[in-house]
């Protein structure tokens, strides 16, 4: 049988407090959980849902049993509303959020709450968050909304003044790591992991990944390749299944780290499993140089919305590269 949506362990606050406020009969009409990715928000949305929808709850789980769970372990729960984009980086449009609104003003078919969930809520655009605003404003009885973000700043501040917004944050060190343990495999370390994430644990998780794995040792050899003199052209076709945000922000991580290196030794370091090309960067160039780089990245970072040719985006880059290489 499928495990009830639960939250994670550094939830435990955020869960007791809505769980204090169901118990009051004060739950807030609409909920805006914020925080970093890799957190586990969405994870914290669904236990939130299905312990709302749930018909014969426990102290301060879902039950897993009842019909309702059933229910929604099948995906098809009438009073559940899901709003994503169509596509990953699209827009949440307004048409979704009209389909969404007529449903919710109809009463909840078994009787209990009525769900919805909405997320990334920065996806919205102007006149999604128009429609939304106008349900936000007018509240229907036992309607639930849980709205999701990254980057709250992106949202109409009209829509966040209609949320009690709850910061997700990342965990202690020692709590993540306990987590972290139980998802990987016995080679894999979970400190090194979670400070290379920064302290959140499923982008941690996300790094042990083989689908990121495969790609990080792709542009590790391919830079090392590039420094011993390779053709940047060449060089360029294979990194052709690279997003260019993605390869940007590996190539900006990297050169913080090793800047870290040498400001503040290996303790600084954020991924450590990169230590050897931090080591061979800081001999290559000079703090100035390294510096460079990173501005030549961040002005590269400005033109990714005006639709660049990938390929020919990348040769430049790694041509700027060696340039660098070339004079001190
Ligand atoms: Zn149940």
């Amino acid at each position: 049988m499928p495990k009830p949506a639960l939250p994670l362990p550094w939830h435990a606050d955020i869960w007791r407090q809505w769980l204090q406020q169901l118990t009051d009969d004060r739950l807030p009409h609409a909920i805006l959980l914020s925080g970093l990715p890799g957190l586990g928000k969405r994870t914290l949305a669904r236990a939130l849902a299905h312990f709302l929808l749930c018909e014969q709850p426990d102290v301060n789980h879902p039950c897993g049993r009842c019909s309702a769970c059933q229910l929604l372990y099948s995906g098809f729960h009438p009073d559940w509303h899901g709003v994503y984009p169509e596509a990953e980086g699209k827009a949440i449009k307004v048409d979704q959020i009209r389909e969404m609104n007529a449903q919710v003003q109809q009463s909840a078919q078994r009787g209990g709450y009525k769900l919805v969930l909405l997320w990334p809520a920065e996806a919205m655009n102007i006149n999604a968050a128009n429609a939304l605003l106008k349900t936000l404003e007018e509240p229907e009885p036992r309607t639930q909304f849980v709205l999701v973000s990254d980057q709250p700043s992106n949202l109409p501040a009209t829509i966040r003044s209609r949320c009690q917004q709850w910061a997700v944050k990342a965990p202690p060190l020692s709590e993540g790591s306990n987590w972290l343990a139980c998802q990987l495999t016995d080679e894999q370390c979970p400190e090194t992991l979670l400070k290379a994430a920064g302290g959140r644990p499923l982008q941690a998780w996300k790094l042990a990944s083989p689908e990121l794995e495969e790609p990080r040792q792709l542009l590790l050899q391919t830079m090392e390749t590039l420094n011993r003199g390779g053709d940047p052209s060449e060089l360029a076709a294979r990194l052709k299944s690279f997003t260019l945000a993605d390869l940007l922000d590996y190539l900006q991580a990297w050169l913080a780290d090793t800047l870290r290196l040498q400001l503040q030794g290996e303790a600084g370091v954020m991924d450590s499993r990169q230590l050897p090309l931090y080591r061979h960067w800081g001999q290559l160039f000079s703090a100035r140089q390294l510096l460079n780089l990173d501005a030549h990245l961040k002005q590269d970072r400005l033109l990714l919305n005006k639709n660049p040719n990938h390929e020919l985006f990348i040769e430049k880059l790694l041509i700027r590269w060696t340039q660098e290489l070339g004079h001190e």
